[in-house]
């Protein structure tokens, strides 16, 4: 990678991720495929179709538009801005689940699909270890503990075990109290007692050296909650930027553009906020990457499917540190202390940022104190 290093930084982050030429705003810095990807549990089970390997949508916009304003009958205009090709759609022969490509089939076998295809059996380790997930987690979905199956099946099915641990291990930095910790945070106080049972169950999955022991699946879910991003997909979005692009009169646009504003408006009243295939991914160059309350940079899924594309928000210059944001949008528009106690508590390190610097002599109020309870 040319255009981006990662090397120690001189605090106490230890290291970070580094520009090696100057970018433009709205340059994009890099991209990169995932180590490792999966779809979240209840995403899949309402019927957001995507491909099993790399999240593609696999509907047409206008299926996807019907689906989700619950309008079996809908037409959307101009069909060919659609770029879902379903012709090269494949199933699994075995099991049965689909992929955009021959190619992202033939990758899913050979990374770990061989070891966990369930075949037709409904009782089979793997959907037990769904089920009990999801009685776990209930939407908004965050992560899926699905994703530790496909890592310790690539470790197995791989020709070269050390490389795989390699990768893995780059992910992990923390101390096993600290590992703990965040494996506790990241099944929530609620459902800790559970943790021995997701153990058993994926144990069941797959029994592998990395987790013999406990400590080894505190280790996997501490890598998942503090290096796991977020993905989404959607061939409606796909859609809506193609449209943007055709050559309209003014009067035309308009008429486009009000549809797209009742669109999103039928499909809010019918499901809410989830419109998009979601799912959690293992990024090597990204996750190098430290946090800011002003981040230069955040990633960005140009391609509509897992390749991430690292975007400069600001003009970055060569040998500058880039950083994006741990938080969300909301989080981040928080006081200092609100930001300090949700990084502290799920990255488990004290911000130091410009913006924090600037904001040291704020008094320890917490922003919105309702909101918070709401987002633990
Ligand atoms: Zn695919
Ligand atoms: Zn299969
Ligand atoms: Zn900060």
């Amino acid at each position: 990678m040319e255009n981006v290093e990662i090397r120690l930084v001189n605090n106490s982050k230890g290291r970070g991720l580094f520009a090696k030429k100057s970018f433009k705003s709205g340059d994009v810095i890099f991209e990169e495929t995932p180590f490792v990807c999966c779809q979240f549990s209840w995403n899949s089970e309402y019927k957001y179709k995507a491909c099993d390997y790399c999240l593609k949508p696999l509907e047409t916009a206008q299926e996807n538009a019907r689906r989700l304003t619950g309008q079996p009958n809908l037409e959307l205009p101009f069909p060919d801005c659609c770029t879902t090709d379903k012709s090269k759609i494949v199933l699994c022969f075995n099991c049965n689940v689909e992929y955009c490509s021959e190619e992202c089939k033939m990758n899913s076998w050979n990374d770990y699909h061989k070891m966990l295809c369930v075949g037709l059996n409904t009782t089979h380790p793997l959907i037990n270890l769904n089920n009990a997930w999801k009685q776990i987690h209930y939407p908004p979905e965050e992560s899926t503990i699905m994703i530790l199956p496909r890592i310790l099946a690539m470790i197995e099915q791989s020709e070269n075990r050390e490389q795989v641990l390699l990768k893995l291990n780059q992910f992990c930095n923390k101390s096993v109290n600290e590992e703990l910790e965040l494996a506790h945070k990241f099944l929530g106080d609620k459902f800790i007692g559970s943790i021995n049972l997701l153990y058993d169950l994926l144990k069941n999955v797959i029994s592998q050296k990395e987790i013999d022991t406990i400590e080894g699946f505190h280790k996997l879910l501490a890598i998942l909650g503090t290096n796991g991003q977020g993905v989404g997909t959607s061939s409606i979005s796909e859609w809506v930027n193609k449209c943007s692009e055709l050559p309209l009169s003014d009067f035309e646009r308009e008429k486009l553009n009000n549809f797209i504003d009742k669109l999103y408006v039928d499909m809010e009243n019918n499901v809410g906020c989830f419109l998009n295939n979601e799912g959690v991914a293992l990024y090597s160059l990204q996750s190098a990457a430290n946090h800011s309350c002003i981040p230069n940079a955040e990633p960005s899924f140009l391609h509509n499917n897992s390749k991430l594309s690292l975007v400069a928000l600001k003009d970055i210059q060569d040998g500058e540190e880039i950083c994006i944001s741990y938080l969300d949008e909301c989080n981040l528009g928080r006081s200092r202390h609100s930001r300090h106690k949700q990084l502290a508590e799920n990255y488990l390190f004290i911000c130091n940022c410009e913006k924090c610097l600037q904001e040291i002599n704020e008094a320890d109020v917490t922003s919105e104190e309702s909101d918070e309870d709401m987002s633990d």
